[in-house]
């Protein structure tokens, strides 16, 4: 029998949540994955979704319209939902500090006026204040807001964040990878 240890691998190891193109994820073989706690978890392969039911570790949440999966005896609907029978806790790798995750974090959008082009990212204590490079500190910025705000600390402006800048976990950008969402996924991923 698979312990927690061999799902978690199977869990770590799973393909980059990153899906090419805009096939429906469950036609392209992918099944999202939720823990005991309808947590999204990752997103994985139909065949390491299949594994995990068998060995009666998850059970199906959400199946791809009619399609079936078929063995020489027996079939069951295709899986595009699948929950871990138990909760498990998982070291997920941190996310790294770049400008490429802070821009993603926010959505590609200023997080002073909501603008989509031209972006950059800033300190909102500038670093010439003694401002740190953290999640906490950079927020996605036009370069308009950037030189507006300048080296002014945000209270002596009339700018405003639209949310305080955090430290993302994983299930926030496995919300955003997910360019084509499947319609069973929406509810897991959206809560
Ligand atoms: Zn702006």
């Amino acid at each position: 029998m698979l312990d927690e240890d061999d799902v978690a691998e199977i869990v770590l190891n799973s393909e980059s949540p990153e899906l090419n193109g805009n096939l429906s994820p469950s036609l392209s073989g992918k099944v999202l994955l939720l823990n005991g706690n309808y947590e999204p978890l990752t997103i994985c392969s139909v065949q390491k979704a299949i594994i995990l039911l068998f060995m009666g570790k998850a059970e199906v949440v959400g199946t791809a319209g009619g399609k079936r999966v078929r063995s020489a005896h027996a079939s069951m609907p295709f899986p595009s939902v699948i929950r871990l029978a138990t909760y498990i806790h998982i070291p997920f790798k941190r996310v790294i500090l770049s400008r490429k995750n802070i821009l993603r974090r926010d959505g590609h959008q200023c997080q002073y006026c909501g603008a989509r082009t031209a972006l950059t990212v800033d300190h909102v204590m500038p670093k010439s204040r003694g401002g740190e490079e953290t999640w906490e500190n950079l927020v996605t910025a036009c370069i308009r807001c950037n030189n507006k705000k300048g080296n002014m600390i945000l209270e002596d402006t009339n700018m405003k964040l639209r949310g305080r800048p955090v430290r993302p976990n994983h299930v926030v950008f496995l919300r955003q990878y997910v360019g084509a969402i499947d319609k069973t996924w929406e509810p897991y991923l959206f809560m």
